[in-house]
């Protein structure tokens, strides 16, 4: 199953995309958001896919092409986005540390506020005020279904909602603003519309193994990144067993898991992102994540 938020006319929906494209309104289970879905818990996740099969009553309310936006999947979590930075090795060696430096012992957590969510297909500004540096960054989110405290290792998969792409945009110039590149990662990390995510959330069952999941970003078709999920230095296991002890996980929390190398900051000479660029990112298993980057400032035009 795959879920989304989308707009049909004027109307934000919340919808379950079938595997022809259909779209299937939660309204008609009695959710008014895909966090009230992922908050309901399995049992109503049960209901859904029942409730959605072909020949049951649910009838789509369109189809994804008829949706004039699609938003983030979940535009309102509750708190700011996890993310993880230094969690590829390709990436540690193409920055500036010395290369005998040692690999992060733990995942470097950092967060982005629900802000800078931005969804498939949303023009996302530059911010030229703020910014003249911006880079991107394609990482694998996860979505935290029910949530604990102190998860161990082995039982973090059972508290996975599901997965989506996602675009952990940076402003490299005000990340490395106070003269190290560790400095200044909220503020670099945080402009409106700088967390392209979707298109869609992915449920955890249709992903049989994580590690598996391979994704590829280009840029104005040219391709800048290309990983594997099981490439990371701390999995997604270890993450969000780490980001729970002695800190509650809640249903709809995301987890950004951290990019590769290829980011246009480490790029000879470095590249970063210019008015009409388009930034695709694709994975077998999560779909195709679009965005363009307008040089405006202001909020991102879904
Ligand atoms: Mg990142």
């Amino acid at each position: 199953m795959r879920f989304a938020t989308v707009r049909l006319g004027e109307e934000t929906v919340p919808v379950l995309v079938t595997p022809s494209e259909g779209l299937i309104s939660l309204r008609t289970f009695g959710l008014d958001s895909v966090r009230e879905l992922v908050e309901a818990g399995p049992d109503v996740l049960a209901q859904v896919a029942a409730g959605s099969d072909t020949g049951s009553d649910a009838e789509p309310v369109g189809t994804l092409s008829d949706a004039t936006a699609v938003l983030p999947p979940i535009p309102d979590p509750r708190r700011n986005v996890f993310c993880v930075g230094s969690n590829y090795r390709t990436h540690i060696l193409e920055g500036d540390r010395p290369r005998d430096a040692p690999l992060p012992p733990v995942p470097v957590i950092f967060t982005k506020p629900y802000t800078s969510l931005s969804g498939h297909g949303a023009k996302v500004p530059l911010h030229p005020s703020a910014t003249e540096k911006v880079d991107w960054e394609a990482e694998i989110a996860v979505v935290v279904g029910h949530g604990g405290i102190n998860i161990a290792e082995e039982d973090v998969l059972d508290h996975v909602f599901g997965y989506a792409l996602g675009n952990d945009v940076s402003a490299r110039d005000l990340q490395r603003a106070g003269g190290d590149s560790r400095r200044q990662w909220f503020k670099g990390k945080s402009l409106d519309g700088h967390a392209p995510m979707g298109p869609t959330i992915v449920a955890a069952d249709e992903i049989q193994d994580p590690a598996g999941i391979e994704v590829e970003l280009r840029v104005n078709g040219q391709v800048r990144q290309r990983f594997q999920a099981k490439d990371m230095i701390h999995s997604i296991s270890v993450i969000v067993s780490y980001l729970s002890r002695g800190m509650r996980l809640m249903p709809g929390d995301i987890v950004f898991t951290g990019t590769s190398d290829g980011v246009g900051l480490w790029h000879d000479p470095p590249i970063f992102l210019a008015d009409g660029d388009v930034v695709e990112i694709s994975s077998p298993q999560l779909g195709v994540l679009r965005n363009t980057f307008v040089d405006v400032d202001g909020l991102p035009e879904q």
